[in-house]
Order: structure tokens, then C-alpha cells, then sequence
């Protein structure tokens, strides 16, 4: 095992918060990104999950016939529990063999007239096939949402992830970039949905004074904790803990209830949002950059591969996501380098329908490509404290097991 640092690197890059950004400001968040991104109008939720539930609602009133949402069998455990509080089904769609996307066969099979809306997902900031979801969903008349919780900032064709569907979301989760500790930001392209969304945000998701008071001390502790120092308190310790246990779920912070939170984000959550997405943009280019710089080197070693975007597009790179060539493998690798402080993880621990705590929200189903995702899978955090003597470590373990 290389030796035991004192600092922690995080297993993804997170936008780190200053001491100016805690001022009060304007609370002009979601209008900010929106306008750094180039998107329509953009509507901030406490969550991406919070997002995703109030876009479910909308539509459901205008389809209330069609209760089907067909999602990836390897995603965030919250979607589908976001789908089962919205009163739906979530349907498990295979990804394509090694691969983030959707298989557009398993697509076809899963999608009816009964199906209320199709999410594609941007994993890992990879950008994903949302025209092959768009033309299944023009067929069977469902809306296509676009999750883009991991993948705020990423392009294709020049323009933003998120508005190629009828809906997208981003998440502003501690960890997932620009972030207000929890938050979302909810996108639509036709303005008529747009108002549609905001009264069922007013309706499901009120100000709740308690919940902005939890967010608001934990937004604080996120600002003061997510450096190599403090995270060694905040997700090393916790991390290894976990891990010792034989919790990998909770390891990774898989481990979510319901009922999942819904309510409005306060003004000092957004001005703070809005001092750092000052930064936004220059914070995604240096990701990206380093990204080009290591990527060379993760892709010399034999029999890694590293999810990359396709032609036309730039994802964001909040970490790198590597397949091994099995299970035995990845294991391998990261018995050596999960608890090593380097910021090597795993992304979701399981297939959905591997999780105990999803038995009977999602159901039962055949897919050995997500489970085979899972398995052979494992993430690089492409932080801005990843230095060379870190990935020279990495590198050499996978050398070694690969
Ligand atoms: C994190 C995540 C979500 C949920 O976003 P939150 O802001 O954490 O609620 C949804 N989908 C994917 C793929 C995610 O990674």
C-alpha cells in the first residue's frame, strides 16, 4: 500500500468555496448559470433529486395515463427513488456493453406507450446519446429527461448538456462541482413547461426554515472541510470507517431513504452559489486541462480503458472512469488504493436492482451489462491537489494489477 498521507484528495473535483463567497450577496443563482451556460432559464431545487421529482410531477398531470420511467440500470439509487415518491414506475434499461450509455436495443424493448419519459445520463461527466433517447421517445410520444447531475458545465455540438431533452437537471451536491452543499437546477426548452414546473415547485417544494438552517451549518462545514486537510476528517475517516465495516454503500454515500426532501433553497445558500459560479468556468477549463494531461497516461496502461466523450462533445472531468478488464482485477486495484487518501473510489456500488433497500422499488431485472459496469469499474478524482507523486502511485498499482 503506498504510505499514509496526512492529507486526503476527494474522489471527484469539487469547486472549492473561499472565505469572501460565505458573504451576503444577491440571490441570483440559477440566473448566473443559466446565463454562463447559455441555457433557457434555469429554476433552482434543494436537490438534482428534488429537480427530477418536481419535473416527474409536472409531468404526470399531463400524462397521467403513462406512469413508466425508463431509466439506466446503473445510476444514482435516488432516481428511482425519486421516481417511486412521484407515485411512478421506474423501469431498468441495460447500458451498451462497457459502456455509460443507454443500449439503444434494451431502449427500444423498454419503451411503450406507457412510458412517461426516458433519462439519458450524463455520467461522470461524460456526455451522453440523448438523440437516440429523443427519437424512442418521439415514437412512443414520452418526454425525455436529461440527467445531467454529474455533468453541469459539459457541451455538445457548442451548446450546453441539459436542453437537448424536454427537461434536464444538474446537481449542485457537495462534490459534484459548483455546489451549495444540496441544490439543483431544473431546465426546460418550451417556456409553457417552464411555468408549468415553477407552480409545482411552489406547490411541493415551500420554504422549510429547518431544512435551510441544516443545509446553510452544513454548506459552512463544506466550505471549511473540502481541502486535503479537513477532508480527511469529512470523507477519509468516515470512508475508511465504512469500509472496515464491510459497508462499501455506505462507503461511497449510497446508502438514501425516503422520504427524500423537498423544499425551496434560501437566499445566503444562493448568493454564496452565485460568488462561486463566478468561477465556474475557469474552474471547469482547469479540470479539463489536467484531464488532458493525465489522460495519455492512464491510457497507456495495458488493459484500462477510460470513458471518453464522443465526437462533437466536451464533458466536464470531475474524475476519471476506468473499466478494468474484470472484476478480480478492480478489486485488486483498489484493495490497494481506495484507502490510500489518493481519492480513488467507485462511482455507485451496484446494478439497481443489487441494492437491498430498492427491493420493490425497482424490480427485478436481467442486466448483465450495468452489473458488469459495476464490477469492473473504478474512479480517479481529478482534483486540483492530484499531484504527479499521486498519480505515479496510481498508475503504478494499476500497472501492477492490470
Ligand atoms: C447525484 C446524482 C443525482 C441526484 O442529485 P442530488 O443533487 O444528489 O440529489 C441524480 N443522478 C445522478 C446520475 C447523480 O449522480
Amino acid at each position: 500500500m503506498p504510505p499514509r498521507r496526512r492529507h486526503e484528495l476527494p474522489p471527484t473535483a469539487g469547486l472549492p468555496l473561499k472565505l469572501a463567497d460565505l458573504r451576503p450577496g444577491r440571490a441570483t443563482l440559477a440566473d448566473d448559470v443559466a446565463a454562463q451556460l447559455d441555457t433557457p432559464p434555469l429554476a433552482l431545487t434543494c436537490s438534482g433529486t428534488a429537480a427530477l421529482l418536481i419535473a416527474l410531477a409536472a409531468l404526470r398531470e399531463l400524462k397521467p395515463v403513462c406512469r413508466r420511467v425508463v431509466m439506466p440500470a446503473y445510476t444514482c439509487p435516488l432516481v428511482p427513488l425519486a421516481v417511486h415518491q412521484a407515485g411512478l414506475e421506474s423501469v431498468l434499461c441495460d447500458l451498451r456493453p462497457g459502456h455509460y450509455d443507454l443500449d439503444p436495443h434494451a431502449l427500444r424493448a423498454a419503451c411503450d406507450e406507457r412510458t412517461l419519459a426516458i433519462l439519458p445520463t450524463h455520467l461522470a461527466g461524460r456526455v451522453a446519446d440523448v438523440d437516440d433517447a429523443l427519437a424512442v421517445a418521439n415514437n412512443v410520444g414520452a418526454y425525455v429527461i436529461e440527467d445531467a447531475a454529474q455533468a453541469l458545465g459539459a457541451r455538445r455540438d457548442g451548446s450546453s448538456v441539459g436542453v437537448a431533452g424536454d427537461l434536464g437537471f444538474f446537481s449542485l451536491a457537495a462534490g459534484k462541482g459548483l455546489s451549495i452543499y444540496e441544490g439543483g437546477l431544473l431546465a426546460a426548452r418550451d417556456p409553457e413547461l417552464r411555468e408549468r414546473l415553477e407552480h409545482t415547485a411552489k406547490r411541493i417544494a415551500p420554504f422549510k426554515p429547518g431544512w435551510e438552517l441544516r443545509r446553510s451549518a452544513e454548506l459552512l462545514g463544506y466550505a471549511a472541510l473540502y481541502r486535503p486537510h479537513g477532508l480527511r476528517i469529512a470523507y477519509g475517516n468516515p470512508l475508511r470507517n465504512a469500509l472496515r465495516r464491510g459497508d462499501p454503500v455506505a462507503a461511497v454515500g449510497d446508502d438514501f431513504s425516503l422520504p427524500l426532501p423537498l423544499h425551496a433553497v434560501g437566499r445566503w445558500r444562493q448568493a454564496v452559489g452565485a460568488h462561486a459560479a463566478v468561477r465556474l468556468r475557469g474552474f471547469i477549463e482547469q479540470c479539463t486541462a489536467r484531464a488532458q494531461h493525465w489522460l495519455p497516461r492512464l491510457r497507456a496502461i495495458p488493459g484500462v480503458s477510460v470513458l471518453d466523450d464522443p465526437a462533437g462533445a466536451q464533458g466536464t472531468w470531475p474524475f476519471f472512469m476506468l473499466l478494468l478488464p474484470d472484476q478480480r482485477r478492480r478489486d485488486a486495484a483498489l484493495e490497494q488504493l481506495w484507502q490510500a487518501g489518493l481519492g480513488v473510489s467507485r462511482l455507485f456500488i451496484n446494478a439497481l436492482p443489487d441494492y437491498g433497500y430498492l427491493h420493490g422499488i425497482v424490480p427485478a431485472a436481467d442486466v448483465p451489462n450495468a452489473r458488469d459496469f459495476a464490477a469492473r469499474s473504478l474512479t480517479i478524482g481529478n482534483s486540483p491537489w492530484l499531484a504527479e507523486a499521486d498519480m505515479d502511485a496510481i498508475c503504478g498499482v494499476l500497472e501492477t494489477v492490470a
